[in-house]
């Protein structure tokens, strides 16, 4: 039999680089090494209980049929209040769609918002998925390099020599996936001036706004100007400052007719988001809030430990991020070495090399466009940290 012929559409992406590492380092964990998971995408904390009980609570009282495609009112109306409250941004109801995680949220707005040919500029380093959502919907993504010297935050001048008469929207994750790059509210006025100078709209992919330190504390670039409220499709969900990866509950916040396309896309594909989800999500963003600062505690002490001692490794530079559960550190100083005498030449070999060697997973800086870098999550726990970086110290006591 032939390989059937696939859409051209689905062509043009590639599965997630991160795949192969995580493939491996399971291998090695089912023959029965230890291995040291520093390649996490989500939180290790579990769901907190008020938030289990209000979907066993939510199932049991039969809310168990299909809601409508954008979400419950109440959760709508939860996204809201929780808005309001957190970044003093005023919607209605009609401003927010609730879909399938935060990564749904964006694909719903690539898909309604971008046609052919259309460009979006995207920071770098950045989440993968970004680059792989535009070029699925035709568009085309614009990478604008940053630099570890300034956190990883886009220059003003390197954004706007990257707009053409083709640019559609600006992207921007505050606080970022993988670098930990944070904004200042400078710096996002400036984008936003920007963004209306060009009449641009932005994506603000707001995901880690509660894991934060040293008092960080993000402000939504939808708030600092009326055109940046208009234009700003702000994206949020459950996700990471709830636990909550597995349940799929993320949303959208913006102009009521991006909104309206968003859901009736929805109610042509996925439908309602899990109805208990939906639930759970109210009880998370409405009920108490203790776990979210006693998780925000914990990724602190944790990254304090990690930067101080990357940094204290010869040969690696580590920037200091203010808020996600990620360090990228800078390990281009060991390429065209030698470890066991195999040559590194690149991320992807220091991340192979150091799975196969030390029993380490880590994801490759290649995997968000900057191989001078690996990304290390720190959302696991405080020993498994200190047996990782104790690993990753012999390893780099073998290279020469
Ligand atoms: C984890 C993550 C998301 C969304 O996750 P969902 O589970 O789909 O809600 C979005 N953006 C970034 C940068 C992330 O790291």
């Amino acid at each position: 039999m032939s390989k059937p012929k696939l859409s051209k559409r689905i062509g043009v992406i590639q599965p997630s680089l991160t795949i192969g590492i995580s493939a491996k380092a399971k291998e090695l964990r089912s023959q029965g090494v230890s291995v040291t998971n520093f390649a996490a995408g989500e939180p290790d904390f579990d769901t907190p209980d008020n938030i289990k009980y209000a979907a066993i609570k939510s199932i049991v009282f039969g809310n168990t049929k299909y809601t409508p495609a954008g979400g419950m009112n109440e959760l709508r109306d939860a996204v809201v209040e929780k808005e309001k409250k957190r970044n003093g941004l005023e919607y209605k109801r009609e401003n927010v769609c609730i879909s399938v995680g935060a990564k749904h949220s964006l694909f719903n707005i690539a898909s309604v918002m971008l046609d052919e040919g259309d460009e979006i500029i995207i920071p770098s380093p950045y989440w993968v998925t970004y680059e792989a959502i535009a070029r699925y919907v035709g568009a085309k993504p614009v990478i604008v390099e940053t630099e570890e010297e300034n956190g990883f935050v886009p220059k003003i001048e390197d954004l706007e020599r990257a707009i053409t008469e083709n640019t559609k929207m600006i992207l921007i994750n505050n606080p970022s996936n993988p670098t930990g790059a944070t904004y200042t509210e400078e710096d996002l006025k400036a984008i936003a001036e920007l963004a209306e100078k060009h009449d641009l709209w932005i994506i603000s992919d707001e995901i880690y706004e509660e894991i934060v330190f040293d008092g960080y504390r993000p402000v939504s670039i939808a708030k600092l100007s009326d055109y940046a409220k208009e234009r700003t499709l702000v994206v949020n969900g459950v996700s990471k400052t709830y636990s909550m990866t597995g349940w799929r509950i993320g949303y959208t916040c913006g102009d009521k007719d991006v909104i309206a396309a968003m859901i009736k896309l929805q109610s042509q594909s996925t439908t309602n988001p899990t109805c208990a989800a939906q639930d759970a999500a109210i009880e998370a963003l409405l009920g108490p809030q203790d776990s979210v600062e006693k998780m925000r505690r914990a990724f602190e002490e944790r990254r304090n430990y990690i930067v101080s001692e990357l940094n204290k490794i010869d040969g690696i530079t580590c920037h200091n991020p203010k808020g996600a559960f990620y360090v990228f550190p800078n390990v281009s100083s060991f390429y065209g070495k030698k470890v066991e005498g195999k040559e590194i030449k690149n991320s992807m070999d220091f991340a192979t090399l150091l799975l196969e060697i030390e029993h380490v997973a880590l994801v490759p800086g290649i995997a968000f466009g900057a191989d001078n870098f690996v990304r290390i999550s720190f959302a696991t726990s405080l020993e498994e940290i200190e047996e990782g970086i104790r690993r990753l110290k012999n390893f780099v006591a073998k290279i020469s």
